[in-house]
């Protein structure tokens, strides 16, 4: 093994250790230095100045008590994290997760992604992430009120539009975000807008936020699909989810003339061969919080298959297209198999680290085009970083001025990674594109600036 190499299996080791049980956060840390080997091999300054050691280990993590009361009094306590992972390029940039499953692990895996999509972006952004274990499911108006009230009680005193500015992601939207800044202005009585994104339009949101998630993600695939002389238009695709990102993939490849002929939840997939109507799903899922299998029955040739993945639906008909949009660790290696079999010819993941190792290395060797979430799905970001340009210059642009910038930043991100996977002589190979393109940027800035 090469001294680099060695490094490598030293320093994987070592956060190993210091952060037991944290499965996702090691697998994260994993699938970046697995790309690593050959730019350490070629710049031995990374090594030197312990960059790997430095950008594994967050700034700063923050676990706090969030106390909250429900419609009938009763008291819940949940717990909140905010991991501002890396400021080398920017204030600590990244979204809250309200999700019962979330624990420190959970928040710091997507730190760490954080840092480097960001990074990708081009624009100066540093890393972070934060959450809770909050259940928001079945809670009313009132309760996501106060909770969402009870956690920047907390937040407020770790952020800033120069600190560290949140979003949303899974189970934080338009409302949530209303409720946080709410409450971060009456405490701090700052109206800060660039402190939070993804806010209303009408209160220093920027348009095409919403959107910005799903349109990168197939803005990404079809810069892809371009690189083999392809394109949406006349593709059959599958979208995993139905949440923002979902819903706003599948506008956008029925827009470039594509059809998605499946989505999912947690409760199961449909498969709707007449093409999924983004509107009723949108209405079923955001607006009436209701299940897939609702969408399912008010669709004529709709298919409701209960307690199954999306992916399923590639076992009864030809794919062009995956998108995984819903979140981690969804697509596994027999789901790779099953899409191979379809006909898939590019995945790209819309949520943060949806496939498994297994599945990209099964996809990857049959030849597929695989874009990792921290370029195809950095759009989110991206576009809240053109909403914090705005909020700043106390400005406020149109649809398609912000879609323009969003495509341009989508296509410029495409272009960084073939061409460092060029450059270190592994054409196509996006996720290795990905990893040392945002690497090194990352590691160019703390080398920078000291230790
Ligand atoms: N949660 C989104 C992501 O995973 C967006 C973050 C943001 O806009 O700050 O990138």
């Amino acid at each position: 093994m090469s001294l680099s190499s060695q490094r490598i299996a030293d320093v994987y080791q070592e956060v190993i250790n210091r952060n037991p049980g944290e499965a996702e956060f090691h697998q994260a840390v994993r699938e970046v230095f697995d790309s690593l080997h050959r730019v350490l091999a070629k710049h031995p300054e990374y090594v030197e100045a312990s960059t790997l050691e430095r950008i594994c280990e967050p700034e700063r993590q923050i676990i706090f008590r969030i106390p909250w009361t429900d419609d009938n009094g009763g008291v819940h306590i949940n717990r909140g994290f905010r991991v501002q992972y890396n400021s080398a390029l920017g204030p600590y940039k990244g979204g809250l997760r309200f999700h019962p499953d979330v624990l420190l692990g959970t928040v710091k895996f997507l730190g760490f992604e954080q840092v480097f999509k960001n990074a990708l972006t081009g624009l100066p952004l540093g890393g972070g992430k934060g959450g809770t274990d909050f259940d928001p499911k079945g809670r009313s108006d009132g309760e996501i009120m106060r909770f969402c009230q009870s956690f920047m009680t907390e937040a407020y005193r770790h952020l800033g539009d120069r600190v560290d500015i949140p979003a949303g992601d899974i189970g934080v939207g338009p409302r949530e975000i209303g409720y946080l800044f709410g409450q971060y202005k009456r405490i701090s009585n700052r109206y800060e807008s660039g402190v939070i994104t993804g806010k209303g339009i009408t209160w220093g949101g920027s348009l095409v936020r919403t959107e910005a998630t799903g349109y990168g993600t197939v803005y990404f695939t079809e810069h892809m699909l371009r690189t083999r002389g392809q394109s949406f238009d006349g593709t059959t695709a599958l979208v995993s989810g139905s949440g923002n990102v979902a819903i706003y993939a599948v506008e956008k490849v029925h827009e470039l003339g594509g059809t998605v002929v499946g989505a999912s939840d947690s409760s199961g997939s449909v498969y709707d061969p007449d093409g999924i109507d983004r509107e009723l799903l949108r209405d079923v899922k955001e607006v009436r919080r209701g299940r897939i299998s609702d969408y399912a029955q008010e669709r004529p040739r709709a298919e409701f298959i209960p307690g199954r993945g999306v992916w399923a639906v590639a076992e009864k008909t030809n794919i062009d297209v995956a998108l995984p949009c819903a979140t981690q660790n969804e697509l596994h290696e027999k789901d790779a198999h099953t899409l191979i079999k379809a006909g898939v010819s590019a995945v790209a993941e819309g949520a943060n680290m949806p496939t498994t190792p297994e599945a990209i290395r099964v996809l990857r060797e049959a030849g597929v085009l695989f874009g990792p979430g921290k370029a195809a799905n950095a759009g989110g970001v991206a576009t809240s970083a053109l909403e914090m340009q705005q909020n700043a210059s106390r400005d406020s642009w149109s649809f398609e001025y912000t879609e323009q910038r969003l495509s341009e930043i989508m296509e410029n991100i495409h272009i960084r990674c073939a061409e460092t996977a060029d450059e270190y002589g592994i054409p196509g190979d996006y996720v290795a594109g990905a990893n040392i393109a945002g690497f090194t940027q990352v590691a160019d800035a703390m080398i920078a600036q000291g230790v």
